[in-house]
């Protein structure tokens, strides 16, 4: 009888553990996946979007529109497609303004402003040289010299015609050329994480190519660990930094380039001499916005550590760190609330300082 009585209690909670099991394992299908990763080709570059932590239900739709607002929005903005507005813009120099998408406009707008911070070392209508150089085939040469001098007055912001009551942009001059890809894709992250934000994503990393921008705190509330790429090994990492929020770009001299006669051309130009810029290999930037980080790589890169360190110490939340070319291998400069470096370094170690706590 007691047998009897044992085996059936034992039954009964046997089946009271499945029934839990059960109603745990239908929770969490109804939940779905909190996290999700995709990786798309846009840009011209690998756009990765994972995200962490949101609305589970509407974390495939979240992803969704953020890649397709960046579809759209690089379809505006990009200098080489005949049909974005900047394309439409570029044909029309010297023949008015044209009439554009409100995002276009905002963008246009938005790099303008922060041009002006950057004492001419970012300037968009580097369209009209960037032009004469093809980064895009490693047997490439560089433009002859008569065409750069003859392209380089056309480099000038006051170049840019902005109708603010229309909302139409323009090129005062024939041969005048709109260049915005030092910034494009920061602008065109922020949209993206705007869109998860909109879509219930509390935790997110977007990567576009270098281009990071970052939505909320990690689920286990630690810092977001960033990369930053090995300029002799692009394959590689040279130091691991950890952030809180906000966003990080670097620009390399590794990105794009050809060489010719063994001298690396390269594709961030300064406005001046319309030629890639020596001694600096890549500059990171910390900023509270992706546009803002983007930027600023591409302006302090061409400003070189001195003046560029000093343009970073005199802006409110931005940081930077440089790889230059030193006589013994790459030197690293550093901004000085940059965050202190983790992690291990596969090159030029004697150039590091030594970790701080
Ligand atoms: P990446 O596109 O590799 O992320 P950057 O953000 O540094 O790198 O942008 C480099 C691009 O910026 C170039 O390909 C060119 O289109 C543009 N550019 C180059 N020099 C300048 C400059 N001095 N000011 C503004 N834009 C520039
Ligand atoms: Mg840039």
């Amino acid at each position: 009888m007691e047998k009897k009585l044992g085996k059936i209690i034992t039954t009964l909670l046997t089946a009271l553990l499945v029934i839990l099991a059960i109603v745990r394992l239908g929770r969490i299908r109804e939940k779905g996946p909190a996290s999700s990763h995709q990786s798309r080709i846009l840009m011209d570059t690998v756009v990765s979007i994972q995200v962490y932590r949101g609305d589970a239900e509407r974390i495939d739709q979240a992803i969704e529109a953020a890649f397709e607002e960046m579809a759209r929005l690089d379809d505006l903005l990009s200098a080489w497609k005949p049909d974005s507005d900047i394309g439409r813009i570029n044909r029309a120099a010297g023949e008015g303004t044209v009439p554009v998408d409100p995002r276009t406009w905002e963008a246009v707008q938005e790099i303008q402003s922060l041009s002006e911070l950057t004492r001419g070392a970012f300037d968009m209508t580097i369209g009209a040289v960037t032009r004469l150089w093809d980064f895009s085939s490693p047997e490439a040469a560089p433009p002859d010299s008569e065409a750069i001098s003859r392209a380089l007055p056309l480099v000038n912001p006051r170049q840019i015609l902005l109708d603010s009551l229309n909302r139409t942009i323009g090129l005062r001059h024939r041969g005048a050329r709109l260049d915005p890809g030092g910034a494009a894709k920061g602008y065109i992250v922020d949209r993206a994480i705007e869109i998860l934000r909109e879509h219930g994503v509390e935790a997110a990393v977007i990567d576009a190519g270098g281009d990071i921008g970052l939505l909320g705190k990690k689920t286990d509330g630690e810092p977001w660990k960033i990369g930053i790429r090995n300029p002799e090994d692009p394959g590689a990492t040279i130091e691991i930094i950890e952030v809180d929020s906000g966003a990080v770009a670097t620009s390399g001299n590794y990105e794009r380039f050809f060489i010719h006669d063994q001298i690396r051309y390269h594709h961030i130009l300064n406005p001046k001499t319309g030629r890639p810029v020596p001694k600096v290999v890549s500059v990171t930037i910390l900023a509270p916005t992706t546009l803002e980080a983007d930027i600023l790589s591409t302006a302090v890169f061409v400003l070189g550590d001195r003046e560029g360190l000093t343009l970073i110490e005199q802006l409110s939340d931005i940081e930077g760190v440089f790889y230059l070319e030193g006589p013994r291998g790459l030197r690293r400069v550093a901004s000085s609330n940059f965050p202190p470096p983790m992690g291990t370094f596969t090159v030029s170690k004697a150039y590091l300082p030594p970790r701080r706590s």
